[in-house]
């Protein structure tokens, strides 16, 4: 069996960037380090981090917090009023919003600072999109998932700004893109998906190119990133599997297989890759020709 791992794998620079203030700051805080949420979507990192006694901080935790103990926010950013809020209960904040989606909220605030709509692409829950929407004060402000909810948009929007959430599928965000072109002539479309998500999206095309005969998708299940990938591979049309851990490589499935693609979600950690990696050599390879 061959084993051929995407191009790209790992952290992404965004997630990689907001661990390292987190483990900065459990050097450098004398008290208590929180973070706002799920740093990341990956449960294996959430857990490394509260293994190193990184707290998840509750509303509830307020009363508790004293002088010296340090709070990180997540990679994907987070609204002005929770920002506050946490600037009243800490004495130190860290941002940890990733660069990319910063410069995102940037172009928001600047478009509905001058009343104009804006249309996003993405999943509303999604802690990032609910944070640009947030941004997007000045004027109304749509999340969207399909080509064909454009349809349900109202006709007399102001000069739209059509933007994507930094992970969603290029194919989907360029179908939105083609209604939206149709139906308001004055719309101006940025496509805000981050290069992280789409190499990783390319790359996943490169493995199908390159003979591939099933893909394996390593990255949390509740990730973003991560599904989009394994959507982008499912169009391929050949097996997919979407996994967390090595453990949960279906491994009699796989062995009939003579190369196997590995690609990973931004939030999966370049030893979780090799983890995979290692799995598949020791118990398939040795059977065919180990190529890794
Ligand atoms: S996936 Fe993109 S936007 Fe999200 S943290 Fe990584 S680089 Fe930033």
């Amino acid at each position: 069996m061959k084993i051929i791992v995407s191009k790209v794998s790992g952290f992404c620079s965004g997630v990689r960037r907001t661990l390292k203030l987190v483990w900065d700051a459990l050097e450098r805080c004398s008290g208590r380090v929180y973070v706002d949420g799920e740093t990341v979507h990956n449960r294996l990192v959430m857990q490394a981090l509260e293994d190193a006694n990184v707290k998840l901080f509750r509303d509830s935790d307020q009363r508790c917090i004293v002088p010296n103990d340090c709070i990180v926010t997540r990679a994907h950013g987070i609204p002005e009023s929770r920002y506050s809020q946490l600037k009243g209960c800490f004495k130190n904040v860290t941002d940890g919003t990733c660069s990319h989606v910063a410069g995102v909220l940037q172009l928001i605030k600047h478009v509905s600072g001058e009343a104009r709509d804006v249309v996003i692409v993405g999943n509303s829950e999604h802690p990032e999109v609910i944070t640009l929407v947030d941004a997007a004060r000045g004027g109304k402000c749509f999340v969207i998932n399909s080509a064909e909810q454009v349809k349900s948009l109202p006709h007399d929007l102001t000069r739209v700004l059509l933007i994507a959430q930094s992970t969603i599928d290029g194919e989907l965000f360029a179908d939105v893109a083609k209604a939206i072109g149709e139906k308001y002539s004055d719309a101006e479309v940025k496509n805000t998906i981050c290069g992280s998500s789409r190499v990783r999206q390319r790359a996943i095309l490169d493995l199908a190119r390159e003979g591939v005969e099933a893909i394996i998708v390593v990255g949390g299940k509740h990730s973003s990133n991560t599904t989009v990938l394994v959507k982008v591979a499912r169009r391929t049309g050949l097996p997919v599997f979407h996994i967390e851990v090595a453990a949960e490589l279906p491994l009699n499935e796989l062995e009939k297989f003579c190369s196997i693609g590995v690609a990973t979600g931004a939030s999966t950690s370049e030893e979780m890759v090799r983890e995979v990696v290692d799995s598949l050599r020791e118990k398939c390879v040795g059977k065919r020709i180990p190529n890794a």
